[in-house]
């Protein structure tokens, strides 16, 4: 039973096994999804989902038939991509293994790391110098220096790093520093009654966690943000994972980063380029969509249950992410005859 409906979703049962079995306990503790007798259970819902969105591992050969003469450029979110969601933001810290493949990756191909938080965050989290970081949802990001891009020049810094190599900081949101600085104060003195809210400071964004927030609070919460921001009329409020986000309100997100990356990087309107990425994100979908609207590339989903979504691809969760980087770098070191160096 369990390899036909393996069959049905061109997956093999060796590998998939282990993880496909242990989402249903993932499912179970999540509720909603009954649980079966089957020694390899696993929830019709998502078996028709991953119909639509195969996996990325069982795919890989079909996938990476496509990158003969292409350059692969690889973008990575940080928290439930590389690093497991955990209660404590402030704990979110990918294991070793993880760090590894990252850095083999970035060693073949030109690697990015595009998060919600603070660039100067994930790279306390991630410690590689050979990746390009974009914060704050893609409003502060690091990224090659190249003589000519299309984008406004006021708002890109040129540095250097400390072997003396070039970069640039692109920061379309410097103007709203200020404005992001006096909102950090005025929601730490609204929300500090409230007992469990924590603030993070993600410098271009703040975001408000209310995961240890008691049910009866939350109303009480929500008000004090929204009351906050009618004061801020040039920012808004999103709600990402029991989080409610502040953003500047320009038109940029995590899919734009990806966009002025490539550009950077030499790939603007080139056919020879073949970027992928890899996200849990609401925020995701805006990269994935770029990806959809440029017919290239491989955006690809990491999600342990069904969800509508702009990706062509899934991963179960963290582990498999690490499992797909992997057999990619290995690819990489085989097939690249130069490796590529930052
Ligand atoms: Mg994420």
């Amino acid at each position: 039973m369990a390899t036909r409906l393996y069959d049905a979703i061109g997956m093999k049962p060796s590998s998939q096994t282990e993880s496909m079995s242990k989402s249903k306990h993932d499912h179970v503790a999540d509720g909603g999804y009954a649980t079966t007798s089957e020694p390899v259970a696993v929830d019709q819902n998502y078996i028709s989902w991953m119909a639509k969105h195969p996996s990325a591992l069982s795919s890989f050969n079909r996938m990476i038939s496509g990158a003969k003469g292409k350059q692969i450029v690889v973008f990575l979110d940080y928290d439930g991509t590389l690093s497991p969601i955990v209660s404590d933001p402030e704990c979110a810290f990918m294991s070793d293994q993880m760090r590894a493949a990252v850095r083999d990756i970035s060693n073949c191909f030109p690697t990015a790391i595009i998060s919600g938080r603070s660039r100067e965050k994930v790279y306390e989290f991630v410690k590689l110098d050979s990746v390009y970081y974009s914060g704050s949802h893609g409003l502060d990001t690091i990224g090659p220096a190249l003589k000519t891009n299309s984008y406004d020049k006021s708002y890109q810094k040129r540095s250097f790093d400390n072997e003396g190599k070039e970069f640039i900081v692109f920061q379309p949101a410097h103007d709203f520093l200020p404005a992001v600085k006096k909102m950090l104060t005025e929601v730490k003195e609204r929300t500090q009654s409230i007992p469990g809210v924590a603030i993070e400071d993600n410098r271009f964004c703040l975001s408000v966690h209310y995961r240890h927030v008691k049910d009866e609070d939350y109303g009480r919460l929500e008000e004090e943000v929204k009351l906050m921001l009618a004061n801020h009329p040039d920012f808004h409020g999103t709600r990402g994972k029991k989080v409610l986000e502040i953003r500047p309100s320009i038109k940029w997100n995590k899919g734009d980063a990806l966009k002025y990356l490539l550009e950077s990087l030499g790939f603007h309107d080139s056919c020879n380029v073949l970027p992928i990425y890899i996200g849990d994100d609401r925020t995701d979908e805006d990269a994935f969509k770029v990806l959809r609207e440029r017919g290239e590339g491989y955006p690809i989903i990491v999600s342990s249950t069904p969800r509508d979504t702009m990706a062509l691809y899934s991963l179960h969760n963290p582990s498999e992410v690490q499992s797909f980087l992997t057999r990619l770098s290995r690819w990489g070191f085989d097939n690249t005859s130069v490796a590529h160096h930052q």
